[in-house]
């Protein structure tokens, strides 16, 4: 620890090199840190060195749609220009609490046209559904109901995540999302069930109807089509 009068010494050094006034010693001795700072970068010869990114490797952000919010405003029913940005939504988010999903912005992002951004972020699909947000909103939007009209759409511009694309498959080949498996068909056993639930698992002509339905809704061409979302943040 500094002695008083050593203190008293380098605060007068110091008030009388950068000028400062008694009350303001702190920002002074700041500055003194960082001349010194700049001196000693100096001596080792750094400079301030400015990095040129070559222009093939800047990827040009899309530009905003203003279509874009009246899209979702028709598909969902929800006017997302009456958002006022509260945050209601956010402070009552039990996903937004663990994860970078943020209903507030993803809204704003929406009204204000940027497309690509919002239905290419994987913050989209965080939403839980659990619907605290839509009880809060001082505005009666149905968050939700924009939300899942956003993922729609994301989907329908093939963009979908890998996890949603592997249970969308599956769908498409055994009719069940999340198919059995050897476990909870000796499970079943067990418990004197019949191995398989009767469902399309039991009954293959149900399959082919199930398969025949995704088919003719377009679901099995547009997930089909679907690419891995790439990582980002609306
Ligand atoms: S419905 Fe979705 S956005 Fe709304 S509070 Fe629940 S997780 Fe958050
Ligand atoms: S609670 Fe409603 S008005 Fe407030 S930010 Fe969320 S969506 Fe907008």
């Amino acid at each position: 620890m500094m002695d008083d009068a050593l203190e008293r010494a380098f605060r007068e050094r110091v008030a009388k090199r950068f000028g400062m006034k008694k009350g303001s010693m702190s920002l002074a001795i700041e500055e003194a840190i960082r001349e010194w700072m700049r001196s000693e970068e100096e001596a080792k010869g750094v400079k301030e060195a400015k990095v040129e990114i070559p222009l093939e490797h800047v990827e040009e952000a899309p530009p905003p749609s203003p279509e874009f919010a009246e899209e979702i405003i028709r598909a969902s029913g929800e006017n997302i220009n009456k958002c006022i940005q509260c945050g209601n939504c956010v402070a009552s988010c039990p996903s937004g609490r663990i994860t970078a999903y943020n209903s507030r912005r993803i809204i704003r992002k929406a009204s204000m046209g940027y497309k690509e951004e919002v239905l290419r972020s994987i913050e989209l699909w965080l939403c839980t559904t659990c619907y605290t947000c839509v009880e809060r909103c001082p505005r009666k939007i149905d968050v939700v109901n924009a939300i899942l009209t956003m993922r729609n759409m994301a989907v329908e511009n093939g963009w979908m995540l890998d996890p949603h694309k592997v249970v969308s498959m599956n769908l498409m080949k055994t009719g069940h999302a999340v198919p059995i498996d050897q476990a909870t068909r000796e499970r079943r056993k067990e418990l004197g069930l019949s191995e398989l639930p009767p469902t399309v698992h039991q009954y293959e002509r149900a399959l082919l109807d199930v398969q025949h339905i995704l088919k003719e809704t377009g679901f099995f061409e547009l997930v089909e089509k679907a690419q891995p979302q790439k990582a980002g943040s609306a």
